[in-house]
């Protein structure tokens, strides 16, 4: 819980920052913990089989921690929303969040696996990927409401979709009673309940998402905007469509605005949609327009997508403001 003189120390960074006195940059990121454990094969085993595999790689993620180190990396002041195993990768997410200023008082360690991913990569790029929620799937309402005074305190929520839907909906009521923006990232697709859609007032799928939400096409701008105003007809004011290379196509009750992003050599795009929401949450807690709000997080994102892993990809404040 923050005291009041952290809320003060806030306070008084902000306005040193030069930024407005009531604005505050607290942001509450819910959602999952990952640790990831990937090696390269010939090819993907097929059942029974065992292969020789090389390059083995652990990496924390999970669309959540992302998220909150991404929203910490680039300025925010993140107060991260939880469940880790009590276990070594756990013990490790802990250790790496605190490293990157992020307050883990409301990262919870429960008697279940940290969430894992088993990934195999073959030759030919492709890959085949086995996810455990473990930890994950023990975040519950009692954690949501344990954090209501964090929620209260922040000007924005955000959170995905890798955790138990009540507890999302959970959260999302608490930040509609005390006027904190919510910010959901769609990710990965999973029907919604009207209920929880009617909370928030930002969604930010990508195509396949936002095809996935409406069972409508997405393949065009048309279509993406017709999908989008379903999506709007369901509760959120903002509807931010992320399209990849070609930058992002913001919808609003009265207006299109694509935001075209910067061309790079692409490398890997792991963290794009994680660097790009936690970049889209700071620069809103900042008091930035949603459109340049919307530039900021597509350069943020453009310089993921030119570095390799998921938490190594997403750069720092600094990178991006010197990055145009
Ligand atoms: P996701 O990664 O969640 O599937 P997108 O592919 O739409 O979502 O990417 C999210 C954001 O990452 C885009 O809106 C854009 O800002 C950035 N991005 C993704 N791919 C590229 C790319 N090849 N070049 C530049 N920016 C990219």
């Amino acid at each position: 819980m923050l005291s009041t003189d952290e809320i003060s120390a806030n306070e008084e960074s902000t306005t040193r920052a030069g930024i407005d006195r009531k604005v505050t940059i607290n942001i509450v990121v819910l959602g999952s913990a990952n640790a990831d454990y990937s090696m390269r094969t010939p090819r993907i085993p097929s059942a029974g089989e065992t292969l020789q595999g090389s390059d083995f790689q652990f990496a924390l993620g999970g669309k959540g921690a992302n998220q909150a180190i991404a929203s910490a990396r680039l300025g925010g002041r993140v107060a991260f929303v939880a469940c880790v195993g009590r276990d070594s990768a756990g013990e490790l997410a802990l250790a790496t969040y605190r490293d990157a200023g992020i307050d883990v008082d409301a990262v919870s360690v429960v008697d279940a696996p940290t969430g894992s991913a088993l990934i195999f990569v073959d030759d030919a790029g492709e890959n085949c990927i086995g996810v455990a929620a473990g930890a994950n799937e023990h975040l519950a309402q009692s954690h949501a409401e344990a954090a209501s005074r964090r929620i209260a305190n922040a000007s924005h929520l955000l959170m995905q979709l890798e955790t138990p839907i009540a507890t999302i909906q959970a959260a999302a009521e608490i930040a509609r009673d005390c006027g904190t923006q919510t910010i959901l990232n769609p990710a990965p697709a999973r029907p919604l309940p009207r209920e929880l859609l009617a909370l928030v007032d930002i969604v930010t799928p990508n195509q396949t998402e936002l095809a996935s939400l409406t069972d409508m096409r997405v393949t065009s701008q048309t279509e993406t905007v017709e999908a989008a105003r379903e999506l709007q007809s369901r509760g959120p004011n903002t509807v931010i469509v992320t399209l990849g290379a070609a930058g992002a196509l913001v919808v609003t009750d009265d207006t299109v605005i694509p935001v075209e992003t910067s061309q790079v050599a692409a490398i890997d795009t792991t963290a794009a949609g994680d660097t790009f929401n936690g970049a889209l949450t700071v620069a809103l807690a900042q008091g930035e327009t949603l459109i340049d709000a919307v530039h900021f997080a597509n350069r943020a994102a453009a310089l993921s997508v030119t570095r390799r892993g998921a938490i190594d990809a997403i750069p720092t404040r600094v990178e991006v403001d010197a990055f145009r």
